[in-house]
């Protein structure tokens, strides 16, 4: 393994070697690292590319290293920077995303998180990259202004490429104010559609809250199992409600939100106004997915998305699924975006043969129901090698044609990342 301690080195490394791929923190969710499954292979890693190059509050700017992890961006004058990383790098990332997750792995997944509803994703805080290519060329594209319409959207091309077209070593990140205060509401419904009527509901009403997390009942039920019946009030789905703004507005919302929701059916409301009970909140948000690790199951967890609209059909056909197949699903995530990570929970399936075709089949049943529903097939987490056998049907033979012409160009021997979703 190469780790590449300046950009020199970066290219050096890659006119070396046969095969590259760029691996930052080796966190991500779609096994797009994973070398035992890819042909014999260097991998160039990213990890000593860390330094803060310099930051530019009257510009509001920041020149940062692709290998910075999230933990030296949490700073107060950082949180801002993405939502993605601030979520990550403050309350509401999980740790090892905190200390391991690199700014360029968020980068090549584009990746979004919970605040994503009222923020955007990783792309629109991308002012600038530096990206060595295929062919050892240093590409610099963007720059430090927040507008830029000056030739194709490169950097866009770049942003969730997941490795396939250029190395990332440096990006210009766009940085906008901190909001003053946050607080949060939590809530339980009777059931799942009760809750996303709830989250519509809310949005047609005018707010926008920072971030909109529903929960359905089997997960409640493998939270309640692991931390104790009285960590959750009854109900079978959860709402979580997070604003943030100035001081005084947040204030004067939250009893108004608190209210509204009532009317909608929600049964017991709680609500956080100082940033430990928010972070006792986020913390219960990440129980929920180290509850459905605890029952012992495998989880598969699919970042699907779907119209926001269609969230309690998803629900439905959760439900179906699991009768259809006897494989458990829990459904939980930004219900905001209609990015509702969707875990299949398979019995001994690094064991068993015959669960993993049952499960494998079961993923094809909800994909295929996701793509003949407007959705796709990944929202944030990308499709590296574990949804490469969907990408076609997703996308389509027009937009495969352009994405295969794409990585013709920029990488031509296919070095990058192979093995991949385009080969
Ligand atoms: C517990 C957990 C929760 C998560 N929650 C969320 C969430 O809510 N929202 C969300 O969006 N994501 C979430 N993720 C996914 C997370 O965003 C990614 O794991 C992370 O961004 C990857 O960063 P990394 O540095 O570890 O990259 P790696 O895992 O090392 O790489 C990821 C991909 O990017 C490529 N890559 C990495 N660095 C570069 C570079 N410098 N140039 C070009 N390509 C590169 C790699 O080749 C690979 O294809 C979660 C992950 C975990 C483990």
């Amino acid at each position: 393994m190469t780790l590449p301690a300046s950009l020199d080195e970066a290219v050096a490394a890659l006119a070396a070697t046969p095969a590259a791929v760029p691996v930052a923190g080796g966190t991500d969710l779609m096994a797009s690292v994973n070398a035992g499954q890819l042909r014999p292979t260097a991998l160039v890693g990213l990890g000593r590319v860390r330094e803060i190059r310099g930051w530019q509050y009257l510009d509001g700017h920041a020149l940062l290293g692709a290998g910075l992890t999230h933990a030296r961006m949490g700073r107060p004058d950082f949180a801002a920077l993405i939502p993605a990383l601030a979520a990550a790098a403050r309350a509401a990332g999980p740790p090892q995303i905190r200390n391991a997750g690199t700014l360029g792995g968020n980068i090549a997944t584009n990746a979004g998180g919970p605040r994503c509803l009222k923020y955007g994703v990783t792309r629109p805080y991308v002012l600038g990259l530096e990206v060595v290519l295929a062919n050892g060329d240093i590409l610099r594209t963007g720059g430090r202004c927040h507008k830029n319409k000056t030739g194709f959207d490169l950097i866009g091309m770049f942003v969730g490429s997941e490795g396939l077209l250029g190395i990332v070593t440096e990006a210009t990140l766009r940085l906008i104010p901190h909001p003053e205060s946050r607080a949060m509401l939590t809530t339980t419904f009777n059931d799942f559609s009760e809750a996303a009527a709830a989250v519509q509901a809310i949005l047609g009403s005018r707010w926008l809250p920072s971030a909109l997390e529903i929960t359905d009942g089997f997960t409640l039920r493998a939270a309640r199992d692991y931390l104790g019946a009285e960590a959750l009030p009854d109900g079978n789905a959860h709402l979580i409600v997070e604003l943030d703004g100035r001081e005084e507005s947040v204030r004067n919302e939250i009893p108004a939100l608190r209210e509204f929701l009532s009317t909608l059916g929600a049964l017991k409301i709680e609500e956080a106004s100082d940033p430990e009970s928010c972070e006792a909140i986020w913390q219960l948000r990440r129980d929920f997915s180290y509850s459905l690790r605890a029952t012992g199951l495998t989880k598969l967890n699919e970042d699907i998305v779907v119209p926001r609209s269609k969230l309690v059909e998803l629900a439905d056909f959760a439900a179906g699924l699991q009768e259809e197949t006897g494989i458990p699903v829990a459904c939980f995530g930004h219900a905001g975006d209609g990015n509702i990570h969707t875990n299949l929970m398979v019995a001994n399936y690094d064991t068993d043969a015959a669960a993993r075709e049952k499960a494998d089949a079961a993923l094809d049943i909800l994909f295929r129901w996701i793509i003949e529903n407007d959705g796709k097939i990944t929202g944030e987490h990308g499709v590296g090698i574990a949804k490469k056998r969907w990408f076609s049907d997703a996308v389509g033979p027009v937009a495969m044609q352009v994405h295969r012409g794409l990585k013709q160009t920029l990488d031509p021997k296919g070095i990058l990342n192979p093995g991949k979703f385009i080969e």
